[in-house]
């Protein structure tokens, strides 16, 4: 979600003739798009900060730019901290770039965090790939999950409608683009907060429904979506994404916990057994999905034994890919306050040895593509090895292969290739392209 708000961002700035410089060091105008979902994320923003405040003493006219989440968090605050901040804009403004700088043009400092109507997109991002895109569909998020900063950073649902989301799709078919990934914070939420349209008594606006409405784009051939939230994820969703052959059997759901007792500390709404059931049947339909998941160890008063059950669920369920974290107490959400924290060097343990089990059952759900013929979508040259490119198979598994084949032309990005695959880590896989 932030690249895709910096991305946007990106775009508003060539639009308005700036160059990207070659370093933060020598630019005249520098933008952080911030995080804030755990503290050293947020703590990164003060260290880059100081360096270019001590820049602007002797280059008054650099203009220094705070978005995004840390932003929005700390709002006027951070004008105190470093008072050579010209913007300080939250991600609901970040499509109003423009007009917050020409505001800036007039001598001010500018706070842009009150909450905001976001503008349709009108402007043309910056993308980083040309191959695959980032589409949000829905900013912001309601539920109130008690570790959680988002909801109180990104603000209200708001669901972009399905015409517009359609006609960024297309203009992106028309530039070449293959893929396109549509985005929100919880995607399944996605039109709740539309006009409602119900026919026999169902609701006509759901991401099932925006999957079938975008899917005859002509030139994109592959749809993913993220972030899933268990507690809204249909059978519906599960079995239309078996039908539509473009939308890649790539599950990202975040369970957070493997216990009951925490899930409901947390405000997640489910219990582990409906994760569980999800999983088994997106199984059913597409054996091969690849699911991958977001958790969060020691949250507060994690014992040791919902701690395990966390680790029995990694296990059980052989993720193919996990975000791992500890828990981070965040401003103004609920569980930052409870006593009952859990000791640092607790958390480093218990992420130590998580990390260690995903390390493991990756590897071994990676085993299931040797000497399979994978289908990848090349997506760019290896930076590391020019003679080869890099891409991912459906299933999101990043793969290498060699971009030359005898007596005809060399794949390029953008290429579908068959792969048969050889190599297998715990992150990537190599292939041979037949
Ligand atoms: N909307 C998505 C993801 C939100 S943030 C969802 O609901 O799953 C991405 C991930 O960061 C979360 O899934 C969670 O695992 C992690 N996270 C959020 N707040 C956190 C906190 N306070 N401490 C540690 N991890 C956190
Ligand atoms: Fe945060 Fe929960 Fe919303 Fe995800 S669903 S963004 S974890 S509050």
């Amino acid at each position: 979600m932030n690249k895709a708000d910096s991305e946007r961002m990106a775009g508003i700035l060539e639009n308005m003739g700036y160059e990207l410089a070659e370093s933060e060091l020598n630019a005249d105008i520098v933008v952080y798009n911030t995080c804030t979902i755990r503290d050293n994320a947020e703590q990164k923003v003060y260290s880059y900060l100081g360096r270019q405040a001590i820049r602007k003493r002797s280059l008054p006219n650099l203009k220094l730019v705070v978005a995004g989440c840390v932003a929005q968090q700390e709002g006027e605050s951070l004008l105190r901290r470093v008072p050579e901040i010209d913007l300080v804009m939250g991600p609901q403004h970040a499509n109003r770039l423009e007009t917050l700088l020409n505001k800036v043009d007039t001598g001010q400092q500018v706070v842009a965090t009150e909450s905001n109507q976001i503008l349709e997109d009108v402007t043309t991002a910056r993308r980083e790939s040309n191959i695959c895109g980032w589409v949000n569909v829905i900013y912001g998020c309601n539920e109130r999950c008690t570790y959680c900063v988002v909801p109180s950073v990104r603000g209200k649902e708001q669901s972009r409608s399905p015409e517009v989301i359609k006609m960024e799709i297309k203009e992106l078919s028309t530039k070449g683009f293959k893929e396109i990934t549509l985005l929100g914070q919880n995607i399944d939420a996605y039109g709740r907060d539309l006009p409602g349209i119900t026919k026999n008594g169902r609701r006509e606006n759901t991401l099932t429904d925006l999957l079938y409405h975008i899917h005859d784009v002509k030139g994109i051939e592959r749809i993913r979506f993220a972030t899933s939230h268990p507690r809204y994820f249909t059978s519906r969703l599960i079995e239309a994404c078996f039908d539509l052959p473009k939308v890649c059997e790539h599950f990202h759901i975040p369970f957070q916990s493997g216990d009951d007792e925490i899930l409901q500390k947390m405000g997640r709404g489910y219990k582990i057994d409906k994760y569980k059931k999800i999983i088994s049947r997106i199984r059913e339909l597409m054996p091969n999905a690849s699911i991958s998941a977001d958790v969060i160890v020691a949250f507060p008063g994690e014992t040791d034994q919902q701690y395990k059950q966390t680790l029995k669920v990694v296990e059980e369920i052989g993720f193919d890919q996990l975000n791992t974290a500890a828990y981070s107490p965040r401003p103004n959400t609920p569980a930052a306050c409870w006593p009952n924290q859990i000791p640092e060097a607790v958390k480093i343990d218990r992420l130590k040895e998580l990390n260690a089990l995903v390390d493991k059952t990756a590897r071994k759900r990676n085993d299931r593509y040797k000497g399979k013929v994978e289908e990848i979508l090349a997506e760019s040259i290896n930076p590391k090895d020019d003679q080869q490119l890099m891409g991912r198979t459906r299933t999101n598994r990043l793969t290498f292969f060699s971009k030359s084949r005898p007596n005809q032309e060399d794949f390029k990005p953008g290429d579908l290739v068959k792969v048969k695959i050889n190599e297998i880590r715990s992150f990537s896989l190599s292939g041979i392209p037949l």
